[in-house]
């Protein structure tokens, strides 16, 4: 067997497992989606067999890095449409992807998809503060959403973004692409599952070197919501939360700045704690300024865990009773962007719909006003 068809059998393999229950998040049971109710867009059903079409609005680092080269490689998905502010890079982007003129938009023709059949699945890849606007116009659109993470710097958002799909009758899912990644499904069976123990203790910490330019987005609160803890500190907060099946009771935060000049008004490092219901406690730290990616859950009797644990490539694991814990290194991107086609194809639940973006928005508020009062507060 070629090491294409491998991978391909291994993704069908890991797609099914979400199905048959292993889903981090959302129930998806058997239960189909009415998605196509109640819409007043254009679009309709892709027909079974047909490629989704999606359409990126946002042609930044990630998109042209990953997302297009991801699409190439996914089974149920094609690139249809690009929406970007600058046309001579959507241009050289359509051009060089296949797709045509006719399909490529701005934000102010951004509307127009509603008459556009191509486009099944707008995927907002723009600033987090961008993100509640153009999904919502996107279901005013009659289309799917696919919304990059975080979902949006405020609940309100979020809330509003949730029920602009529901009314359209679209699906929204977030980009939260270790929710499809074998490692992290493994890290969550096993703790679920008990098998080396019941878990106690989870470390996560998530922290990347910001890109040493002080006009980018990141650093602006008016389009980024936040500093290093909605930026990358959401996927240690997600890790325990998905890890443990639980949701915290109660938050604790500090942050720090030790450069004011560059961090003005959001956190550069932040240290969180989240206790569960169980009696399970997090303990958990993003940065701007530092590089580590480590999930680490100790129980009663063993532990066991990932570094790196959220890189797009070459995860590691370990468990501490010596067994191997090695999984194929998948496109992360192309498996949720896939799922999520196929989701919107057959009528099923996205396991990543925005009520779980919604639920890490909460808590990040939460950890906020932690951090700002320098209290402990309690999720209601
Ligand atoms: P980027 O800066 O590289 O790209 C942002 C894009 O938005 C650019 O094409 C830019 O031209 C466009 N844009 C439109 N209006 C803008 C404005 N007013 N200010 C700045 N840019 C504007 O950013 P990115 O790293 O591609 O991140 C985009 C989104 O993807 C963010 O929400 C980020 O959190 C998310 N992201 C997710 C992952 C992941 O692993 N899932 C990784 C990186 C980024």
């Amino acid at each position: 067997m070629s090491m294409e068809s491998s991978r391909r059998r291994f993704l069908q393999r890991l797609g099914a497992a979400g199905a048959a229950g292993l889903s981090l998040a959302a129930p998806r049971g058997g239960q189909r989606v009415a998605w196509a109710a109640g819409g007043d867009g254009a679009t309709t059903a892709p027909a079974p067999g047909r490629k989704v079409g999606f359409a990126l609005v946002g042609l930044g680092k990630l998109a042209q890095d990953q997302l297009i080269p991801a699409l190439r490689k996914t089974q149920d998905c094609r690139l249809t449409a690009v929406v970007s502010g600058h046309a001579d890079k959507a241009q050289r982007i359509a051009a060089a992807n296949g797709v045509p003129e006719k399909n490529i938009y701005s934000y102010a023709t951004f509307d127009r998809l509603a008459d556009n059949p191509d486009v099944d699945v707008v995927y907002v890849v723009l600033p987090n503060a961008m993100h509640a606007e153009y999904t919502i116009r996107a279901a005013r659109a009659g289309k799917h959403v696919y919304c990059e993470k975080p979902m949006a710097p405020t609940a309100r958002e979020c809330q509003e973004m949730i029920d602009a799909c529901k009314k359209a009758g679209r699906q929204l899912g977030i980009g939260y692409r270790l929710h499809f990644e074998p490692y992290n499904l493994e890290l969550a069976r096993l703790a679920r599952t008990r098998e080396l123990g019941t878990p106690k203790l989870i470390d996560a910490a998530a922290c990347i070197v910001i890109a040493p330019d002080p006009h980018q987005w990141r650093l602006d609160k008016k389009l980024s919501g936040g500093g290093s803890l909605v930026d990358i500190g959401i996927y240690a907060l997600q890790a325990a939360r998905y890890i443990s099946g639980e949701e915290p009771l109660s938050v604790s935060a500090r942050q720090t700045i030790t450069n004011p000049s560059w961090f003005k008004g959001i956190d550069e490092s932040m240290l969180f704690t989240m206790t569960f219901p169980s009696g399970l406690v997090a303990s958990c730290s993003s940065s701007y300024v530092t590089r580590l990616s480590r999930w680490t859950v100790s129980t009663d009797s063993a532990a066991f865990g990932l570094e790196p644990a959220l890189y797009y490539h070459n995860l590691k694991g370990f468990r501490s009773d010596g067994k191997p814990l090695v999984f194929p290194d998948i496109d992360q991107f192309a498996a949720e962007m896939d799922d999520f086609a196929r989701c919107v194809r057959d009528g099923h639940p996205t396991r990543v719909p925005g009520e779980e973006g919604l639920r890490d928005v909460r808590i990040i508020e939460a950890l906020y006003r932690s951090a700002e009062t320098a209290r402990d507060v309690r999720l209601g």
